[in-house]
């Protein structure tokens, strides 16, 4: 789960990490009044959606004095972002940042991150920050450092050392370097991040570190034990059908093709996904019902993908284990009932009970288009798809 940029602040605050002041506001009638508490006459203005690469995009605005930063401030606040992160369609920002200048003499990159591979967080950091570390890698590998650190979230004092000298922190930055980097660490185990980007860290022009931007995601599967971060989940950030999966739990992602697919198992999803590109269709989103959906899980599920005006086809691809496919059939038929489906169905059961399934979806009398394997299905419904474009 992404979280703000403020809402990240507030966590490494907690932990020492020195963040300039802010204030936060949803409202234009507050602007003023945080404009007052936090008692200053020039600011940056920022908007909080989940997504980096706002300052390219227009959402990072400076402003030098009190009126300009009022006018700022009114022109983000609900403002459509559109970055390289956000897709075409954009976010909405509901609420600015209204933050404390900082005295910028140099940019670095600090990234923390899960490495699955080595079982071990990774730390990256790179002295060239503030520009996209994307393409720091790609063209200058040499100019990122990785190291790994502690599952407790410690990390010791040879990798502290190493980062320093990287880095080029010296003296009294180089201590502050290390606290810096140190709480950091144990920032990111603490609270279960799965990412935290710190781009860029500053140096300003008293030697003084400071995380300027802060972006960070938490993992979906500790939130039982982070209410407070669980709280911060916000749906405005998210497309409309993905909100409605979150709260039906289920593993629902928005694509953009035109070929519905409703699929038990993530890795059965991943390859049905495959086979539809692999016969010339484009899926419309990724959705795993989960191994023991019952018939209104399947239900609802019909209805996210039918909510997408771009679906033309849907493709069922339901093996059952733990699922029965009986069970699924009577979510498919209540769905039908229900939703009214429209475009042409291609259905493709096996497994446990698969008999008594078709049955039911025979008798239903539906339109349903039976396939026989997973490439048939995946070749009709592309067919389907592409015929009624
Ligand atoms: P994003 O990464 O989404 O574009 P950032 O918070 O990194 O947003 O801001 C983009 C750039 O704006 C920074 O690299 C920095 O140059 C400038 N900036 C951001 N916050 C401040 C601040 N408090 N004071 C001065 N400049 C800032
Ligand atoms: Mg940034």
């Amino acid at each position: 789960m992404n979280i703000h940029e403020y809402q990240a602040k507030h966590i490494l605050r907690e932990y020492g990490i020195p963040c300039q002041d802010f204030r936060v506001v949803s409202r234009a009638t507050d602007i003023e009044e945080a404009i007052d508490s936090l008692g200053v006459t020039e600011a940056v203005i920022k908007v909080q959606i989940h997504a980096g690469g706002r300052g390219k995009a227009g959402g990072v605005k400076i402003a030098k004095t009190r009126e300009a930063i009022i006018q700022k401030a009114n022109e983000l606040l609900g403002m459509k972002i559109v970055t390289k992160q956000t897709g075409p369609d954009g976010v909405i920002c509901h609420q600015v940042m209204i933050s404390e200048l900082a005295d910028i003499a140099k940019e670095y990159y600090v990234g923390l991150l899960v490495d699955r591979a080595h079982a071990k967080p990774l730390l990256m950091v790179s002295p060239e920050g503030g520009t996209e570390i994307e393409e720091v890698a790609e063209k200058t590998p040499h100019k990122i450092l990785k190291v790994h650190f502690g599952i407790d979230g410690s990390i010791d004092e040879e990798a502290l050392n190493k980062v320093c000298r990287f880095m080029d922190w010296t003296e009294k930055t180089g201590e502050a370097g290390k606290i810096f980097i140190k709480n950091l660490c144990k920032a990111f185990v603490e609270n279960d991040g799965e990412m935290l980007e710190i781009n860029p860290l500053i140096e300003d022009k008293e030697g003084v570190l400071w995380a300027l931007d802060a972006k960070f995601s938490v993992d979906d599967n500790a939130l039982f034990r982070r209410a407070e971060i669980k709280e911060m989940y916000d749906p405005s950030q998210s497309n409309a059908q993905e909100v409605i999966a979150h709260e039906m739990d289920l593993a629902y992602i928005a694509l953009d093709g035109n070929i519905g697919c409703m699929v038990n198992g993530a890795g059965l999803a991943m390859a049905t996904m495959d086979l539809i590109k692999y016969h010339g269709g484009a899926p419309a989103n990724f959705l795993d019902v989960g191994g023991g959906a019952n018939k209104e899980k399947v239900a609802k599920s019909f209805g996210i993908i039918l909510s997408d005006a771009n679906v033309k086809a849907i493709l069922v691809n339901i093996f059952g284990g733990i699922m029965r496919c009986d069970v699924i059939a009577e979510g498919i038929i209540d769905a039908a009932k229900e939703l009214q489906i429209k475009v042409p169905l291609i259905v493709r059961l096996e497994g446990t009970n698969v008999e008594k399934g078709k049955e039911l979806l025979k008798k239903s009398q539906l339109s349903i288009i039976a396939a026989d394997d997973l490439t048939d299905a995946a070749k009709k419904v592309v067919a389907h798809a592409n015929s009624s474009k």
